[in-house]
């Protein structure tokens, strides 16, 4: 071939598009085309090699010569893959070419011996592609005919042509390997995350993308090439930026999430973690990931202020409260109760309810700002508890505790009344509290005392509530046994008729057998009995039993009526009225012949099944009576209300009636309000003859008391009615 022509084949494939674009499977087409029309050959065959999966892709043939008999799919078609030809690899790499005249048998060429004969190949130059010494591929010229021996002219060719074709490829490579980074870097500068790379040996930071300055408003110049000190990162946190970066230099990976401050002075949460790796060269660096966590940082401290918080007052609840409080050693805890809170708002309503809790809890937070505490909580409905962590001097705390009190004290208005609350406050030394009890349960001690304190409702924990509480424990215990070994006994108290000078009822007072503790007066055991709940059953055996005696009074024709003393835990229970229509069908008591006492303060806790209930014992012929009458607080409004068919004016009027002007007011004034409503009046623990005249001058109807005699067991009760004139 003319030396001119193979100069215009090749100008043509280093000026074709194809080449400068790096598009090796079009050159490789132009490459074979151009070759088979100059050389004398049945086929040109361009491959590429691919050593990582081991492949060899067949990138263009071209036939010139039609194949003999043997069709293509009986015959190995593709030339073996690079580990199947290691040597003919070998040799392509060092020669750069192997001519052969006589391919099937050359034994260069063995182990492509299937493949030339499956297509009839009698001769072959194959050259190798090449760059940079690193086999790429191959250009393949092949013979079905045996010819001539390969021109020098000829192999110069297609050297000349395959180092085009490697130029081709190193193109293509270049082009991708940029198009990859490119690609890659355009995606980093899409992410919402930040990335960012740290060269570690000059603490300069390579790269970051755009995500930085959408989080910190810090323009990528100002850190671009800069050393990682410029961060606001390594400004607001120094000591913990310097532990990240030293962990990152020995390839510890860590996370954190930090709080930083921009310069217009809002605020983020960050989450990053940073890793490193290192390059190609062997250069150490980091990459920084991170991301904007504020949205879950605020949602987080919601869930906790959640868990935490009181939603009504915004103070802390009572979970928190006492995890604070576990791990206190020392310190004053101070518990505060407002009494009467749920008959204000039964009365009020539990809006207005609300309304007093919120500005309690305000007065509270105003304290606890004042004395720079911080540890304030709602624990309960109505219950409050502010922790002293400081070991302040005892004086200082009491006098805070009395001025909080004062504070608490004072009238709120809600709506158009000026409402007192009525705070009562137990304080707890901390370091003081035995082991085996916490100190919520201590205040809480502190605070049944503080509740019935007349004056100042502060009660300072001592040794003495405590014992008196161990005590009422033991109490209770023996309760639980009393009730199931019958050791309780009804006594009777007579009530006389004032006018008609003759006993006319009982009032049932229980006592206990104690063991050890011999005769126990109610005193002891009845307000135990209550807060422990065992007062139902104590209350349901008294009522039997003085529906059972009052059975056989009547059945002796002994016409008094029963006093039956019920306590506002039995008398909500549910279940009094059914007992009590049970035991009046059971017993066939005559009408009117039953009185329930209850105390005006009970009653009226919660005014609305009170009356219902009432309503539904009057229908049964159950009277109801008031016990201890003037030393609550109900109003001449619910005594209209409720069908009451007794008022027992309180002992502590009568004992003061010779000695107080005020008394004697109040019993007279007692007196006319029963007989203007129509109601029975009982002056109770009427121990004088002067006492009594005084209420049978001002016409009250009944008297009870020690002046006639104390409650009797009830054979001498019998004996006592008996020797006293009667009715009958
Ligand atoms: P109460 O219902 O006010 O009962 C009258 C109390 O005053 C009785 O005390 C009685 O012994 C006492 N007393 C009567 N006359 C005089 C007097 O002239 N001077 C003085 N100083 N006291 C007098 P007791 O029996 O110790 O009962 C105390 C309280 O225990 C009762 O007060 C009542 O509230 C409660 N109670 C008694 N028995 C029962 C019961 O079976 N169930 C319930 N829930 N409570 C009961
Ligand atoms: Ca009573
Ligand atoms: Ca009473």
């Amino acid at each position: 071939m003319k030396k001119q022509k193979s100069q215009q084949l090749l100008e043509y494939i280093v000026n074709s598009e194809a080449k400068q674009l790096g598009d090796f499977k079009a050159t490789a087409q132009i490459a074979a085309e151009l070759l088979s029309q100059q050389l004398n050959v049945s086929s040109v065959v361009v491959s590429a090699i691919c050593s990582e999966n081991d492949t060899l892709e067949q990138i263009t043939r071209l036939t010139i010569a039609s194949l003999p008999s043997k069709t293509l799919s009986q015959v190995q078609s593709y030339r073996p893959k690079p580990s199947l030809c290691d040597d003919f690899i070998s040799q392509l790499k060092v020669e750069r070419h192997i001519t052969s005249e006589h391919c099937v048998d050359d034994p260069r060429l063995v182990e492509l011996q299937a493949y030339y004969q499956g297509h009839g190949i009698r001769a072959v130059l194959e050259v190798a592609i090449r760059i940079n010494g690193h086999l790429e591929g191959m250009l393949s010229l092949e013979r079905t005919e045996s010819s001539e021996p390969w021109h020098e002219s000829e192999v110069q060719l297609c050297s000349q042509v395959a180092d085009q074709l490697a130029l081709t490829l190193a193109t293509k490579y270049g082009y991708d390997k940029d198009e990859r980074l490119t690609l890659l870097l355009s995606a980093a500068e899409q992410s919402d995350q930040i990335m960012m790379v740290v060269n570690l040996a000059t603490d300069c930071i390579e790269y970051v993308n755009n995500a930085h300055f959408e989080l910190t408003k810090v323009p990528k110049e100002r850190i671009l090439g800069r050393k990682i000190q410029v961060l606001d990162f390594f400004k607001q946190y120094p000591n913990l930026s310097e532990s990240v970066l030293n962990k990152a230099r020995n390839g510890e990976p860590c996370e954190e999430e930090i709080n930083l401050i921009r310069h217009d002075g809002s605020a983020y949460w960050m989450r990053l973690s940073v890793k490193r790796f290192i390059s190609e060269r062997g250069n150490h660096f980091a990459l920084v990931n991170a991301e904007n966590c504020t949205e879950q940082h605020h949602h987080q401290s919601e869930l906790l202020r959640l868990a935490w918080r009181c939603g009504l007052t915004g103070l802390y609840n009572r979970t928190h409260f006492s995890r604070v409080l576990k791990k206190l050693k020392s310190g004053h805890m101070v518990l505060i109760d407002l009494r009467g809170f749920k008959r204000f708002n039964d009365t009020y309503g539990h809006a207005n309810g609300d309304v007093m809790l919120i500005e309690i809890a305000r007065r509270i937070r105003h304290f606890a700002e004042v004395h720079q505490l911080s540890e304030i909580a709602r624990i309960g409905s109505d219950e409050f508890g502010i922790l002293f962590e400081n070991n302040e001097d005892e004086f200082s705390i009491q006098q805070a505790t009395e001025r909080l009190y004062r504070q608490l004290e004072a009238p709120i208005t809600i709506g158009i009344e000026q409402i007192e609350p009525k705070p009562a406050l137990a304080r707890v030394d901390i370091a003081s509290i035995e082991e085996q009890f916490s100190s919520l349960t201590c205040a809480d001690i502190a605070l049944q005392y503080a509740k019935n304190k007349q004056g100042n409702a502060i009660q300072v924990f001592n040794s003495a509530l405590l014992n008196a509480f161990k005590e009422d424990a033991q109490i209770e215990r023996d309760l639980v046994a009393a009730i199931k070994g019958r050791q309780f006994e009804l006594y009777y108290q007579p009530l006389k008729d004032l006018k008609k000078q003759a006993y006319i009822g009982a009032e049932a007072l229980i006592r206990w057998h104690h063991p050890k503790k011999g005769v126990l007066y109610p005193g002891a055991f009845i307000d135990i009995a209550e807060q422990s709940g065992l007062i139902n059953d104590i209350g349901s055996w008294v009522l039997e039993a003085a529906c059972k005696q009052l059975n056989l009074w009547q059945r002796h024709q002994i016409d008094i009526s029963m006093h039956v003393n019920v306590s506002a835990r039995q008398f909500f229970s549910g279940t009094l009225f059914e007992q009590v229509w049970s035991l009046v069908t059971r017993y066939r008591l005559k009408p009117h012949s039953l009185i329930l006492e209850i105390t005006e303060t009970e009653l009226m806790e919660d005014i609305r099944s009170a009356t219902n209930l009432c309503n539904e014992l009057a229908d049964l012929g159950v009277g109801l009576a008031i016990d201890d009458f003037g030393t609550g607080y109900s109003s001449m409004r619910y005594l209209k209300q409720f069908p009451i068919s007794k008022l027992k004016i309180d002992r502590s009027f009568i004992s003061d009636l010779s000695v107080s002007h005020e008394s004697r007011e109040i019993v007279s004034a007692i007196i006319a309000m029963a007989s203007a409503l129509n109601i029975s009046l009982t002056a109770e623990g009427v121990e004088t003859k002067e006492q009594e005249s005084f209420l049978a001058e001002h016409l009250c109807h009944q008297a009870q008391g020690f002046l006639y005699s104390p409650a009797l067991r009830e054979s001498e009760f019998s004996q006592f009615l008996a020797k006293s004139p009667s009715i009958h």
